[in-house]
């Protein structure tokens, strides 16, 4: 059992981890008998319609928890349950967003939760084969996942009658290939094919032409965890945790410069400062905090004068920000932001797929504009190209997120740190712990 690193028990607001740290929590017996699971997946089988099961998800505003944030049942109700042929469930496990561990803590924890999710809305959306794409690196998630598949297999939970329905459902597991751009939805759709994973132009959303061509639903991991909760409770209870528009809770991990990384279970609209300074017990070292990225590397960056900022994604917009991956990356004030930024934009350029001109050439285009910035080779000419770089990747001049991603990166750090900026490209000095940039 992996050592806990964040949230369980019994707190009222712990929707997933409540159960969290019960021992021998991932197998099928101490999750039925301890836990009460798959007891929504005989309810949703034996006593719903699967249209009611949709509604039910569409009551609780439950929305995605992967990055972009879209209503889950509104998202299962794209897809024509009584068109012909086969549908597909996708679940996409390629965590790989720099400071996010969430799903791993989901899967190493408690895995039978995102088989009996997945099952739920296999049958919900009329598809009777799920495919879970899991990070390559993932070894002890995939061994867990398998294991808690291979036991829901052995009860007949996957099969061709659960629960006694004559309803077939399998889930089958695909590892990836260590790839960033494979947790891209279309990306990830072209890799389970088996071909190289670059992002599809869109539409045809993957609602309607996803997997091999066929209807496909596509869900994060925390996401299909929550979904057992809501069928046993009903979604107008967890449509009361959270704020009227980001209902719920939400997994945040947390890392960099604080006493306590680890994964926490946060009820969305509390704010970062009690993520950050009361859960993750604040800023290590007796330093101060300097900025945050609220949601994964990829989420524009806020700074220490912003840590009140709650944590529900119409509070996150309003700051020019968001929850993205629930990654919170926190760093103190004895760090360099462009340093910080220059090391961002390199992972951005090395992971771009090179299927679009302003990602492929813009990525490394700023990283060299960085490195001549951070040799104090720099002027206003490059903070100019960095600015200019940043607004090219923007605004869907890309085919996908992770160009944005990359531009968020100049242009927030640019936002909320110009000084530092300017100290190092107009005057070549790093003010940041009165540490030279040449020293
Ligand atoms: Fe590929 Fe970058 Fe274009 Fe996305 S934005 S499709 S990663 S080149």
């Amino acid at each position: 059992m992996p050592e806990l690193r964040g949230s369980h028990g019994d707190s009222p607001t712990n929707v997933l981890t409540r159960w969290f740290g019960t021992p021998d929590l991932h197998t099928l017996d101490v999750y039925e008998s301890k836990a009460g699971g798959y007891a929504a997946l005989r309810k949703a089988l034996l006593d719903m319609a699967p249209a009611d099961i949709t509604n039910e998800v569409k009551t609780s505003g439950l929305r995605g928890r992967g990055g972009a944030g879209f209503a889950t049942g509104t998202k299962w109700s794209f897809i024509n349950r009584d068109s012909p042929g086969p549908k597909y469930v996708v679940i996409n496990a390629d965590e790989s967003e720099p400071g996010t561990s969430k799903d791993r803590y989901i899967l190493e924890n408690s895995p039978h939760m995102l088989v009996e999710g997945i099952l739920i809305a296999a049958y919900a959306v009329g598809a009777n084969q799920a495919w879970v794409y899991i990070r390559g690196e993932y070894d002890e998630p995939y061994r867990m996942l398998s294991a808690a598949i291979e036991e829901a297999r052995a009860k007949g939970y996957v099969g061709p009658k659960p629960m006694g329905k004559d309803y077939p459902l399998d889930i089958r597991l695909y590892r990836g290939h260590g790839a960033y751009i494979c947790g891209e939805e279309t990306a990830l759709l072209e890799s389970l094919e088996g071909k190289r994973a670059q992002p599809r132009s869109r539409p045809p959303f993957p609602a309607v032409k996803g997997a091999w061509g066929r209807p496909t639903l596509l869900n994060n991991v925390e996401t299909l965890v929550t979904v057992p909760w809501i069928i046993n409770h009903g979604g107008a209870a967890y449509a009361k945790f959270g704020t009227d528009k980001s209902p719920g809770t939400r997994l945040m991990s947390v890392s960099g410069n604080v006493n306590k990384p680890g994964v926490y279970e946060v009820e969305l609209g509390q704010t970062f400062r009690h993520v950050i300074m009361d859960l993750a017990g604040g800023i290590a070292g007796g330093h101060d905090l300097k900025v945050f990225w609220p949601g994964g590397s990829s989420a524009p960056v806020l700074p220490a004068s912003m840590l009140d900022t709650k944590t529900d994604m119409e509070s996150l917009a309003a700051a020019r920000s968001m929850g993205g991956s629930g990654g919170v990356i926190v760093m103190d004030d004895q760090h360099c932001i462009v340093r910080a930024a220059y090391r961002l934009l390199k992972f951005y350029a090395r992971e771009s797929c090179g299927k679009c001109t302003p990602c492929r050439i813009g990525g490394d285009w700023a990283v060299r504009t960085y490195e001549r910035i951070l040799a104090n080779e720099g002027s206003q000419v490059e903070i100019d190209t960095l600015l200019r770089v940043s607004d090219g990747l923007q605004n869907g001049r890309c085919l996908c997120g992770l160009g944005d991603s990359a531009g968020w990166v100049i242009d927030s750090t640019f936002r909320h740190f110009r000084e530092e900026y300017e100290d190092h490209a107009l005057r070549h000095e790093c003010n940041v712990g009165k540490v030279a940039t040449s020293a």
